[in-house]
């Protein structure tokens, strides 16, 4: 989709700091982040949310969880913990509907989430 800011990073029209990728997902920087370390793992392919991609690609989710725990081994959280968000509508503050994970750590998460 053209018009995907996330399919646009896939397809480098927008430059992203890329930490990881595999075949089936690229992990890079988030743009605003809101702890220490705050990449997003985004699939390749345009889905709208994760639970799309559970249903139309579901080995693509494995890989995003995969490439997820990656991130977290290259910024060093992996040990101390981190926490995996994946807003999915409005409600939950999606902004951007091509599916993504949140790996956020380097400071004590708090519970509940706002
Ligand atoms: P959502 O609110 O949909 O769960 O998360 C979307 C995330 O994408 C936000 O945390 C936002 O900061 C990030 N973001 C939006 N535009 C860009 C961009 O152009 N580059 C990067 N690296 N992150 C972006
Ligand atoms: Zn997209």
């Amino acid at each position: 989709m053209s018009d995907c800011l996330f399919c646009r990073i896939v397809a480098g029209e927008i430059p992203a700091d890329v930490v990881a990728e595999n075949e089936a997902a690229i992990a890079f920087r988030d743009i605003t982040p809101v702890a220490p370390k705050h990449s997003l793992v985004i699939p390749r392919a345009h889905h709208a949310n994760l639970v799309e991609v559970a249903a139309a690609a579901p080995d693509d989710l494995v890989k995003m969880v995969q490439l997820a725990g990656e991130v977290a081994a290259v910024e060093g959280i992996a040990e101390e913990g981190y926490r995996l968000v994946a807003n999915t509508g409005a409600a939950a503050h999606q902004t951007v509907f091509h599916a993504h994970l949140h790996v956020l750590g380097g400071r004590s998460m708090g519970w509940p989430p706002g």
